[in-house]
């Protein structure tokens, strides 16, 4: 699904198995934003097979945190030129718990060892610029990414239409998702995507997205 010129998404909008939507922006320097489930992953390889990329040019892979729903596809991108990138917290979260990832899941924390970590402030790509805003609250290392340019912001799973975060998986944290909710309502928003379920498009409908969540969602958390 075409958002805007260069930004693609590729929701996720099955009811019975979870995984979380991707996104895509296309330029000189390709990026995929949240890979998502390895058993999943072709619907995002049907979704770039029809704009005519592959695999092998995809330049960087965002990550908006370390949940294997978002990540676990990162794994494919091992021997190919794509760099990945994640919050330092959430990887250091990641590494913590290296023994039960590999005895629960199955996972080798190797294969998804990022080239470098974001943080708070603008990562330039070319001529693209994306603000990284450290999100924490669902997880320590959470990011969001705003690109101004294009009025996108892009929460990974810090909200969603209708719906906050969870808080109670290991680093979570109700405080600080709150405070990063209201960081983000300040933003100029006229396309939100998040990590899971529909996008929520036009300005007023994000504002009152935001609203909905601090005066109802705010006080389970
Ligand atoms: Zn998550």
């Amino acid at each position: 699904m075409q958002i805007t010129p260069r930004l693609h998404a590729f929701l996720w909008d099955s009811m019975t198995a979870n995984n979380c939507n991707t996104y895509f922006i296309d330029g000189p320097t390709r990026i995929l934003i949240d890979p998502g489930h390895t058993a999943h992953f072709d619907h995002v390889l049907h979704g770039l097979d029809q704009l005519g990329v592959d695999l092998a040019d995809i330049g960087l892979i965002i990550c908006t945190h370390a949940h294997p729903d978002h990540i676990e596809a990162v794994q494919l991108f091992k021997d190919l030129q794509a760099l990945t990138a994640i919050h330092v917290q959430d990887w250091s979260l990641a590494k913590q718990m290296e023994e039960q990832i590999h005895s629960l899941l199955k996972l080798n924390l190797d294969d998804f060892a990022p080239d470098f970590f974001l943080s708070d402030g603008e990562l330039h790509i070319e001529d693209l610029v994306l603000k990284v805003i450290h999100s924490p609250g669902h997880s320590p290392g959470s990011i969001a990414l705003y690109w101004p340019e294009e009025e996108a912001l892009i929460t990974g799973d810090v909200l969603f239409e209708e719906g906050v975060g969870r808080t109670d998986l290991p680093g979570g944290n109700g405080k600080q998702l709150k405070e990063s909710i209201d960081a983000l309502s300040q933003l100029n928003v006229a396309t939100l995507l998040p990590g899971h379920g529909p996008l929520i498009q036009g300005k007023n409908n994000v504002k009152l997205n935001f609203k909905q969540l601090q005066q109802v969602w705010f006080q389970y958390i």
